[in-house]
């Protein structure tokens, strides 16, 4: 029998194809498969998420009932599959640095705010990172900034690894106008330059450098060693494609799109092939990684953290999509893939549990 999908050419994004043939037709669970070592066996305690709520108000970066408190409900989850090795102090300086990321790309995505105003932001941000200093009419953003810098800086082994982190950060905010741009742009963008730009703006390489960091690693070497960077690259690009799969469906109905399932499809993929090749880019992306893997090994032979470095990596991708198939950030209550139809929440959570 041919599959329904296949005879559906989907040119347009806004053109569906006839949802009851393709409703629970994929498991993402079953499709998208990591070598075994790449999980952590259980999920850590959750009080971290108490902390990081109560710093959210004290910062007036939220109240309580308004839209962003559901925001950070949703994504406070996510620490705990990223970094589930972490300690409760750990995951709380992790919590701030990934929901950092995600208050900005709220106040793109959902706020109004200019490009303009985008830029001023930015600005600010980068000076806080640099400086230190906050300015005199500090808003709740400022604070959060502040104090992330500041904890990064108090719990650093070494002027190198703080310098790592806070370039990382600058250099996450450096991509987000361009990212604002193509996001609000009529025409499709190219799948190179969206590439180029989620590789960063996913903040992957910053996560785990910020999960390296607070354990503690201090290896000038390794961290600049190119074969690492390309390491902690694919992983973030491995995110992104992951990402791009599941929030496709919540995406696709916004206008702008930097979302590689989209792109695919706009210049002539049917549904199921886009998903099938992004499929196929994360399977070579992971044997990219165990490539890098490789090679470290060869070249840093007696450095004992290494293994669990690269773990680091490795927990931080197979974590961020457990948190995805159980988190209600991405579900619809028609998803084609069956972990992500809202009402089917007992399918996610089985695999969220581990
Ligand atoms: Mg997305």
């Amino acid at each position: 029998m041919t599959n329904p999908i296949d005879s559906n050419l989907c040119l347009d994004p806004s053109i569906t194809f006839n949802r009851m043939f393709v409703i629970h037709m994929y498991s993402l669970k079953k499709d998208l498969t990591f070598p075994e070592n790449w999980f952590y066996p259980t999920l850590p305690q959750t009080e971290y998420k108490s902390w990081g709520y109560q710093k959210y108000l004290d910062f007036g970066v939220f109240e309580k009932n308004d839209k962003s408190l559901k925001m950070y409900m949703n994504t406070s989850g996510a620490p705990q599959y990223a970094f589930p090795n972490g300690n409760q102090d750990q995951l709380f300086q992790f919590l701030l640095m990934t929901d950092w990321t995600l208050l900005y790309d709220e106040m793109h995505d959902y706020g109004d705010i200019s490009r303009e105003d985008s830029i001023k932001v930015y600005k600010r941000t980068k000076r806080i990172i640099m400086t230190n200093e906050l300015p005199l009419d500090p808003t709740p953003l400022d604070k959060c900034t502040h104090f992330i810098v500041n904890k990064i800086k108090e719990k650093s082994p070494s002027a190198y690894m703080e310098n790592l982190v806070l370039n990382l950060m600058i250099g996450w905010i450096d991509v987000g106008t361009a990212h604002l741009d193509l996001s609000r742009m009529k025409e499709v963008p190219s799948l190179s330059v969206v590439d180029y730009l989620r590789t960063t703006n996913i903040a992957i390489e910053l996560c785990i450098m910020t999960i390296i960091h607070s354990q503690g690693y201090n290896e000038s070497l390794l961290f600049s060693d190119p074969s690492w960077k390309e390491l902690t690259k694919s992983i973030a690009q491995i995110v992104y494609h992951l990402n791009d799969i599941v929030s496709w469906e919540v995406e696709k109905m916004q206008s702008g799109t930097c979302n590689a399932m989209s792109i695919k499809i706009h210049n002539g993929m049917t549904p199921q092939q886009a998903y099938l090749s992004i499929i196929q880019d994360i399977d070579n992306l992971v044997k990219y990684c165990l490539e890098l893997e490789g090679e470290l090994g060869i070249r840093f032979p007696n450095l004992n953290c290494l293994e669990k470095c690269i773990k680091s990596a490795y927990y931080c991708a197979t974590g961020i999509f457990c948190w995805s198939l159980t988190s209600e950030r991405y579900k619809t209550k028609d998803s084609i893939f069956k972990e992500l139809v809202s009402t089917n929440e007992q399918v996610a959570r089985s695999f969220g549990d581990l």
